[in-house]
C-alpha cells in the first residue's frame, strides 16, 4: 500500500470542513428564504390505541416543500435551524400552524388532540411562551388539546429558563411530553422535577421488542409510576402492537396505521374510520 503524505491528508480534511460550512451558509440562506416565502408545510401522523386501532390524536410533522430539491425532511434542516437560532422563527410558524389546524379539524367534527414538536432551545426564547399564551386568542384553539414534544437531543437543564417556561404552558393547559425518551439525555430526575404528563419510546426500542421488549417493559413500568400516559413510536408490525396491548401500552404510532400525510389526506382518513372517539 502506498504510503499517504499526512500533509495532504490534512487539506483534504479543511477542504472537507470548507466545503460543509460553505454547504451550511447555503442552506442557512434558503431557510431564511424559505421562512420569507412561507414553503413550509406540516404532515400529520395519525396515534391510534392499541387494542382498538382507533385514531386518539395526531403529531404534526414538519415538511419543507423546497422549490427545487422537493420535499426536504425535518433531519436534513431542523439540526441547523437550531444550531442558527432560526429555529425560534420556524417554531413560530408551527405554534401558529398547529392552533390554526386544530381550529380546522373541529370545524370538520375531528375535536382531537394535536402533538407538536419543540426544540428545547425554544423553551428559554420568551417570544416562543408569550406566543404559545396568545394562541388561543389568536386562533381561537384549545390548548388542554395541544401537546408539546420536547425531544432531549440536549440538557433540558441547561437550558436556561426550561423549567420555568414548561410550568408557564402548563398553566395555560397544554401538556408536555418527552420525545424519543431513552435516547437522548433522559435523566429520571427530570421526571420528578419537570411538569411531564407523558412519554414517548423511541422506535429503536420498539424495533427491540422481538428480543424481549426489556427496555420498553421498564419504559412502561416507570411511566405507570410515575402516572404518565406513554406513546410507542415507529411501530412496523402488527406483532410489535399486538405486544404493546399485552403489555398495557395503551397508544401507538407508526406505518402499521399510517405514515404522515399532508392535512387533507390526513382528515380523509379520519372520516373514512367508522368510530372516531373525542380524546
Ligand atoms: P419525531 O418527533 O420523533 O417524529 C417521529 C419521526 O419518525 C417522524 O420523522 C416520522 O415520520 C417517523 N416515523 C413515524 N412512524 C415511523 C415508523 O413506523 N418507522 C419509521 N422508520 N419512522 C417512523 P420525520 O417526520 O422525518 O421527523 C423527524 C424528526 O424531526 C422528528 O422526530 C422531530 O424530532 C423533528 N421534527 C419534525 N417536525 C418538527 C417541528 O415542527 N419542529 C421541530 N423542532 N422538530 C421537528
Ligand atoms: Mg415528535
Ligand atoms: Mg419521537
Ligand atoms: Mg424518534
Amino acid at each position: 500500500q502506498a504510503k499517504r503524505d499526512p500533509k495532504e491528508k490534512c487539506v483534504r480534511f479543511h477542504d472537507t470542513m470548507r466545503l460543509r460550512r460553505d454547504e451550511n451558509l447555503a442552506l442557512k440562506k434558503d431557510m431564511e428564504r424559505a421562512i420569507e416565502e412561507d414553503e413550509f408545510a406540516l404532515y400529520f401522523q395519525p396515534i391510534a390505541l392499541t387494542a382498538s386501532s382507533e385514531t386518539v390524536s395526531a403529531e404534526a410533522l414538519i415538511r419543507w416543500l423546497h422549490p427545487e430539491k422537493g420535499l426536504v425532511p425535518p433531519d436534513q434542516f431542523i439540526p441547523l435551524a437550531e444550531d442558527t437560532g432560526l429555529i425560534n422563527r420556524i417554531g413560530a410558524w408551527v405554534c401558529r400552524s398547529v392552533a390554526q389546524a386544530q381550529v380546522r379539524f373541529r370545524k370538520r367534527g375531528f375535536d382531537i388532540s394535536i402533538s407538536m414538536n419543540v426544540s428545547p432551545w425554544q423553551l428559554s426564547d420568551p417570544e416562543f411562551t408569550a406566543l404559545m399564551m396568545d394562541l388561543p386568542d389568536l386562533y381561537g384553539c384549545d390548548p388542554t388539546k395541544i401537546i408539546l414534544e420536547i425531544t432531549e437531543n440536549v440538557v433540558l437543564g441547561e437550558i436556561p429558563d426550561a423549567l420555568t417556561a414548561l410550568n408557564e404552558l402548563k398553566i395555560i393547559g397544554y401538556s408536555i411530553v418527552i420525545d424519543d425518551f431513552g435516547t437522548g439525555y433522559s435523566n429520571l430526575a427530570y421526571l420528578y422535577n419537570y411538569p411531564i404528563d407523558g412519554i414517548k419510546i423511541d422506535r429503536i426500542f420498539i424495533n427491540d421488542i422481538s428480543n424481549g421488549g426489556a427496555i420498553v417493559k421498564l419504559i412502561l413500568s416507570l411511566a405507570d409510576a410515575l402516572g404518565a400516559t406513554v406513546v410507542a413510536e415507529g411501530v412496523e408490525t402488527i406483532e410489535q402492537r399486538d405486544w404493546l396491548t399485552e403489555n398495557g401500552c395503551d397508544r401507538f404510532q407508526g406505518y402499521l396505521y399510517s405514515k404522515p400525510v399532508p392535512e387533507d389526506r390526513f382528515l380523509g382518513f379520519l372520516e373514512s374510520q367508522a368510530h372516531i372517539p373525542t380524546k
